[in-house]
C-alpha cells in the first residue's frame, strides 16, 4: 500500500519557476539548468521504479516516497522506504549512465562516460548506510518499536555498467539494477522470517513518519539569487513562458505566441508562492501582475479561492494548504 505518494519535488518546482523569472544576463542560468536536468533525471529514475514496486504484495508492504526526516538541525532524505511486519528497506535510486565503478577502497563512485571522461561522486552505499543509521536512531528517539533495517542502492539506467574492486563483489547485494529489486526483497524476507511488528505497531510508525516528514524549506534560492528584486514580474504565458502577458478583454494575451488564457495568473501566483512569499496582498499582486486597476487585481485574486486572512484593507491571500507538501 502506498502511504506516501511521490510528487514533483519542491526543489524542481522552485528551480523551474526561478528559470522562468531569472534575469537573462545572469551567469548562473546554465548552471541552474544543469542542476534541474539532474534533478529531473533523478525524479524520472524514481518513477521508473514504480513498475517493480507495483508488483509487491500490497497487504504486506507500506511504501513511503521522499521522506524527509529531522536529524538535529538538518533533515535526511530517503527516496523510498518499504515497511513490512518483518523489516524496513531503504531504497536509494540512482539514474546514472556510463560505467559506474563503486570504489570500495576510497568509498567513492567513479563514473566513466562514453568519451572516457572520469567523474567522481559521493558513494551512494555510504549514503544509504548512513540513512540506515539515521532511521534507526530516529525510531529510538521517538520510542518507536524496533525493526531490522536494510538498504539497497538501485541503479535504474539499464545501459549503465556496474563494477567494483576485486574481492568486493558482495556489495552487489546492496547495489544492483532495478529488475533485480524483487529478487532482493524476496531474499531479505527469507532472511527475516520473524514478524517483529504488529499491525498496530506498523500503523504507529507509519503515522510518525508522516507526522515528522518535513520537506526542506531552504530551497537553494540564495545560491542563485542575490535579491528577489532581480526576478522578472508579470504574468507568464502557460504555452511559451513569455513574460509579461497583457490583460485584454478580461483575458490574458501573449504577444509572443498569441495565446489567450483565462487562468494564466494562477500559474504566476504559484511562481510567487515558490519564489517570493507564501502570502500576497492585492497591492502586491497588482504590481506583480502588472495590472492597472486595483479592482481587477482584487477580482482576480478573490476568484482563485486561495485561503485568505485579515480584514479587507490588509487582507493576505495564502498558498493553498498542501502547496508546499512533498
Ligand atoms: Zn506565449
Amino acid at each position: 500500500m502506498i502511504v506516501k505518494e511521490r510528487t514533483i519535488p519542491l526543489k524542481i518546482k522552485v528551480g523551474e519557476a526561478l528559470l522562468r523569472r531569472f534575469p537573462n544576463d545572469q551567469l548562473f542560468r546554465e548552471e541552474l539548468q544543469e542542476e534541474l536536468d539532474k534533478r529531473w533525471a533523478g525524479y524520472r529514475g524514481e518513477q521508473s521504479l514504480d513498475h517493480y514496486l507495483n508488483l509487491l504484495d500490497e497487504k504486506k508492504f507500506l511504501i513511503f516516497h521522499d521522506l524527509n526526516l529531522p536529524w538535529g538541525d538538518y533533515t535526511f532524505q530517503i527516496d523510498t522506504l518499504l515497511l513490512s511486519p518483518h523489516l524496513a528497506i531503504i531504497i536509494e535510486v540512482k539514474n546514472m549512465a556510463g560505467t559506474l565503478f563503486f570504489d570500495q577502497v576510497f568509498h567513492q563512485l567513479i563514473r566513466t562516460n562514453e568519451n572516457g571522461k572520469e567523474e567522481g561522486f559521493a558513494d551512494p552505499i555510504t549514503q544509504a548506510s548512513l540513512h540506515e543509521l539515521q532511521l534507526k536512531q530516529f525510531l529510538e528517539k521517538y520510542n518507536l518499536p524496533k525493526v531490522p533495517i536494510e538498504y539497497a542502492v538501485v541503479i535504474c539506467n539499464k545501459y549503465s555498467i556496474l563494477k567494483t574492486n576485486p574481492g568486493h563483489r558482495r556489495i552487489f547485494q546492496k547495489v544492483f539494477k532495478a529488475p533485480r529489486l524483487m529478487n532482493r526483497i524476496h531474499d531479505l524476507e527469507m532472511q527475516y522470517p520473524k514478524e517483529v511488528l504488529s499491525s498496530k505497531e506498523l500503523r504507529k510508525i507509519s503515522r510518525f513518519l508522516l507526522k515528522k516528514n518535513t520537506p526542506p524549506r531552504k530551497l537553494f534560492l540564495d545560491r542563485y539569487l542575490i535579491s528577489k528584486k532581480q526576478l522578472k514580474t508579470g504574468i507568464h504565458c502557460p504555452s511559451c513562458f513569455h513574460i509579461p502577458m497583457n490583460r485584454i478583454k478580461r483575458q490574458w494575451h501573449c504577444p509572443a505566441c498569441n495565446t489567450f488564457s483565462k487562468d494564466a495568473h494562477i500559474y504566476s501566483l504559484y511562481d510567487y508562492f515558490l519564489l517570493i512569499d507564501s502570502k500576497i496582498t492585492i497591492q502586491q499582486f497588482r504590481e506583480f501582475a502588472h495590472l492597472k486597476s486595483r479592482d481587477a487585481a482584487s477580482r482576480l485574486l478573490t476568484s482563485t479561492n486561495f485561503p485568505s486572512t485579515g480584514t479587507t484593507k490588509d487582507r493576505y491571500y495564502h498558498a493553498p494548504s498542501n502547496f508546499y507538501r512533498e
